[in-house]
C-alpha cells in the first residue's frame, strides 16, 4: 500500500474534533510512508488533511475538476495538482492513483464518493479496500442503516464486510494494509440462493 485516497468534508463540521482527527490522520499517513490522494480542495477537512500531510513532509496529489478551480477552492501548494475536465474523470484518476480508500466525516460529496468506489469493488471492478474512519460516532446512523440493509437482504454480508469501519486511525490503516479481497459475485445464478 503506497497511496491512500481520502474522501472528507469540504466543511469543517460543528466540532473542532473533526479537524483535529483529520490533522492526526494526515500525520499518521506520513509516518507510514503513505502518499495522500484527495479531491484537491483547500477548504474544510480537505484542506486540513492536505496541510497536515504537507507540513509533515509528505506527498499530496489533489485531483480537481476545472469547474472547482474556477471557484478558487483548489489547494495551490500541493506536491501535485491534477486538473480534470469533469467530475467523472476526477474520480477515475483518484481511483487509479490509490491503493485504498478512506472516508472521514463529510457531507453528500464524501458519501457519494465512498459509495461509488465501494460499489465498484462489489462489482469486481477493483479489489482495493474501502474504509471509514468513524470519528466521534459520526457514521453510527449510516452503519446502522447498512446493517438494516443486510437484514433486509439488499446487501450481502460479504459485500458489507468489504467496508472496514474503525474509530482508531492506526487500527484502520493496519486493517487496510492487511486486507485480503474475497472473490464474490454480486449476482446469484438463476435457481441458486
Ligand atoms: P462534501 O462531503 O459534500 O463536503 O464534499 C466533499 C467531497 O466532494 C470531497 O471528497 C471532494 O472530492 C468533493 N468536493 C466537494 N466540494 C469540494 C470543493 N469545494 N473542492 C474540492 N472538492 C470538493
Amino acid at each position: 500500500m503506497q497511496s491512500i485516497c481520502v474522501y472528507c468534508g469540504s466543511s469543517n463540521g460543528r466540532q473542532k474534533l473533526y479537524g483535529n482527527i483529520a490533522c492526526e490522520f494526515g500525520r499518521r499517513l506520513v509516518e507510514r510512508g503513505l502518499k495522500l490522494v484527495y479531491g484537491g480542495g483547500c477548504v474544510g477537512l480537505m484542506g486540513v488533511i492536505a496541510d497536515a500531510v504537507l507540513d509533515a513532509g509528505g506527498h499530496v496529489t489533489g485531483v480537481i475538476p476545472e469547474s472547482l478551480v474556477a471557484k478558487e477552492v483548489a489547494h495551490l501548494s500541493l506536491t501535485e495538482l491534477i486538473v480534470t475536465q469533469s467530475m467523472h474523470e476526477r474520480k477515475t484518476i483518484m481511483a487509479e492513483r490509490s491503493d485504498a480508500f478512506v472516508a472521514m466525516p463529510g457531507g453528500i460529496g464524501t458519501l457519494e464518493e465512498l459509495f461509488e468506489i465501494w460499489t465498484w469493488g462489489q462489482l469486481g471492478l477493483h479489489d482495493k479496500p474501502c474504509g471509514m474512519l468513524n470519528v466521534a460516532g459520526y457514521f453510527d446512523g449510516l452503519i446502522a442503516f447498512l446493517d438494516h440493509s443486510v437484514n433486509e437482504q439488499f446487501l450481502k454480508p460479504v459485500h458489507r464486510a468489504r467496508l472496514i469501519v474503525e474509530s482508531d486511525a492506526d487500527v484502520l490503516l493496519d486493517r487496510l494494509a492487511t486486507f485480503v479481497p474475497v472473490q464474490t459475485r454480486k449476482w446469484i445464478e438463476p435457481g441458486k440462493q
